[in-house]
């Protein structure tokens, strides 16, 4: 986020304008409109970004825009000038969020509605900001005093997983962060799956997805940490369960007995999972799945919080 920052105050992003200036021989064209490609055009003109910024204003009351772009420092410089901090943070994550859309676009990836990037944008913010600015509400922890994180012990990992329901999109996301001994960010994960809605099975859903996440990325000890109370506890009885969640919780009974890899699942207080739960939060308009090895700034932030 910081080195694309950098690359558009010093307006050396590889825009087709950019790469044409080099004598690189490409299409240098807007890859939403077809216009041609300036480092204004990428951020501001582009009628599919300025409807991002539209769509942030009303969603997030973000304020408007600098009109006069002399240069790329001295536009950043405006805005940053007028912003409070947390218009800082929108702004930054927005330039960050419009530069890798259109790079994705590039490479072949779908367009997707410049609403869905308005969310993955607000996704972010909501992340910084809710160790930043906001108070964290006291609901949220069992004991008056918030619990913190803990780390595995040496040679484990801790498995941090989380699903969300979103009733009125019929669909649910899940989030997984791995962990090791020293509190180091491993991996992450989230997804977002249509038509599942209950909250037990959402949460059975992650839960396994978190499994198979550890298992394919060859961690051999590790502890499946879920705030789920019926779930965890259903993974720990002997017998067959009868809720419509038995098949998966059957499922990642069977991938504990492995001989070659030992999983202990375990509850955890909401407030020890709130990465997880952000990141399954994200995925509410999200279909792709995503997966990360080198933690995007946010999540980082986050994880150095202790959380
Ligand atoms: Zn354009």
């Amino acid at each position: 986020m910081k080195i694309v920052l950098w690359r558009f105050a010093h307006d050396c992003l590889p825009t087709g304008h950019q790469l044409r200036r080099r004598n690189i021989s490409t299409c240098d064209l807007c890859c939403h409109c077809g216009r041609h490609e300036t480092i204004e055009h990428t951020f501001i003109s582009c009628q599919y970004v300025a409807e991002i910024w539209r769509e942030l204003k009303k969603r997030s009351g973000f304020k408007s825009l600098v009109k006069y772009f002399g240069s790329p420092r001295d536009w950043i410089s405006q805005m940053l000038a007028g912003c409070t901090e947390m218009e800082a943070t929108i702004l930054v994550i927005a330039i960050w969020h419009i530069w890798e859309s259109r790079n994705a676009v590039r490479n072949g990836k779908n367009e997707v509605h410049p609403h869905c990037i308005v969310e993955k944008i607000l996704a972010y913010v909501d992340m910084v900001l809710l160790h930043m600015f906001k108070p964290v509400p006291s609901n949220r922890c069992d004991s008056p005093r918030r619990k913190k994180w803990d780390p595995p012990p040496e040679g484990w990992v801790m498995v941090n997983v989380d699903a969300t329901v979103f009733q009125r999109a019929n669909r649910m996301g899940m989030g997984i962060v791995i962990r090791n001994h020293k509190s180091e960010f491993l991996a992450a994960y989230r997804q977002g799956l249509d038509r599942i809605i209950e909250p037990e099975l959402a949460e059975a859903f992650a839960f396994r997805q978190a499994v198979t996440f550890t298992l394919g990325l060859n961690y051999k000890r590790a502890i499946i940490a879920s705030d789920c109370l019926s779930l965890v506890q259903k993974l720990h009885f002997k017998t067959l369960d009868r809720s419509n969640t038995w098949i998966i919780v059957e499922d990642i009974k069977k991938m504990a007995c492995i001989p070659t890899v030992a999983l202990s699942f375990v509850h955890i207080s909401r407030c020890c999972n709130e990465v997880a739960h952000v990141l399954a939060r994200s995925a509410d308009q999200l279909v792709e799945k995503s997966w990360f090895h080198v933690p995007p700034e946010f999540l980082w932030y986050t994880l150095c919080n202790d959380l």
